[in-house]
């Protein structure tokens, strides 16, 4: 009577599952490859280059020169570079868009010999950007661009905004928890004490994060850490802990009797705490969790799919049973 129908109901809750399982990310690097523009997929090799000491050490001579090429001078790992030169106890408080990233985005550098001044590695020009020299700031963004020598590439050219980003951003949501995941393990694997921290997420946020990871599920204060870029970083001392946030090159020491803000140890300009996009009110590690969590949520309703398309079943093949038994 009804088995037909019921046997339709189930092929198509079958036919579901299999296609909203078939969305995960292909495994193969070929394929993954073919997909990804040359830009993302340098920064994403950036990025697991970095994330994973063993691969670094593993880096080859041909993938060192090919850093070198022009093309790359635009490129993400350059523009860290230059980033990483920057103090902020010589580069002093500076408006956005003279920060070192917006600076850094332009093709400076800070000359860390010189307090305020920052320095072309391309034409080799300097300025120096004071405001005690009650020079407002446009004019100085203008000399952004007009301060490189005629011939260098900077005048013509410069990184995009976008370019300053929680790279786990330009990830598919699970590749992002994945990474979140494997930072969060590493601080776990290591520190050997509890982590006190301090940050700004509810505990239902905190549950829903934790529950969007996967498993084998690190700590919750190290899965917060992860999330807020910090990562553990190795240093020369055995009695000394550190983590810092690779893009705005924050550190922070670890104690065990003293916590750490995951928001205000980061530098002002960390793209955790900065809007997302432009004109975005998300700031980047709010855009994480939602990236994260919304796969969460997604595997939450799978799961339950799961066992809802099991308990179906069993139901399904009672009645079948109970029709069977009618009919002989
Ligand atoms: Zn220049």
């Amino acid at each position: 009577m009804n088995k037909r129908k019921y046997e339709d109901a189930l092929n198509t809750l079958d036919k579901t599952f299999q296609s909203t399982n078939a969305i995960k990310p292909a495994k193969s690097g070929t394929t993954r490859k073919s997909k990804m523009p040359d830009e993302l997929e340098r920064r994403v090799n950036w990025f697991s280059m970095t994330h994973k000491l063993q691969s670094r050490k593993r880096q080859s001579a041909k993938e060192i020169s090919d850093t070198t090429t022009r093309s790359d001078l635009f490129g993400f790992e350059k523009f860290i570079e230059r980033l990483q030169t920057f103090s902020l106890r010589t580069y002093t408080s500076k408006p956005a868009e003279l920060s070192p990233p917006a600076v850094a985005l332009k093709g400076w550098q800070h000359d860390n010999g010189h307090r305020n001044r920052i320095v072309c590695t391309k034409c080799k020009q300097g300025l120096i950007v004071d405001f005690s020299a009650t020079q407002p700031s446009n004019t100085y963004s203008k000399q952004l661009t007009s301060a490189h020598a005629a011939s260098c590439p900077w005048r013509y050219q410069y990184c995009p905004d976008s370019m300053y980003r929680i790279q786990e951003l330009y990830l598919p949501p699970s590749l992002a928890a994945n990474s979140v995941a494997e930072r969060a393990r590493r601080i776990d694997s290591i520190i050997p004490f509890h982590i006190q921290i301090n940050h700004p997420l509810s505990g239902a946020q905190v549950d829903t994060l934790l529950r969007s990871l996967p498993e084998p599920r690190p700590s919750k204060e190290s899965s917060i850490l992860a999330l807020y870029g910090w990562e553990h970083k190795p240093t020369a001392l055995p009695s000394e802990t550190l983590l810092v946030s690779q893009l705005d090159c924050a550190v922070v020491s670890l104690k065990s009797d003293k916590s750490v803000d995951v928001v205000r140890n980061h530098r002002f300009y960390a793209p955790q705490l900065t809007p997302s996009f432009q004109g975005s009110s998300t700031s980047g590690a709010e855009a994480l969790y939602d990236k994260i969590t919304r796969r969460g949520r997604k595997k939450q309703l799978e799961e339950s799919f799961v066992l809802d398309s099991i308990s179906r079943q069993a139901v399904v093949k009672n009645i079948r049973g109970l029709l069977l038994g009618h009919h002989s």
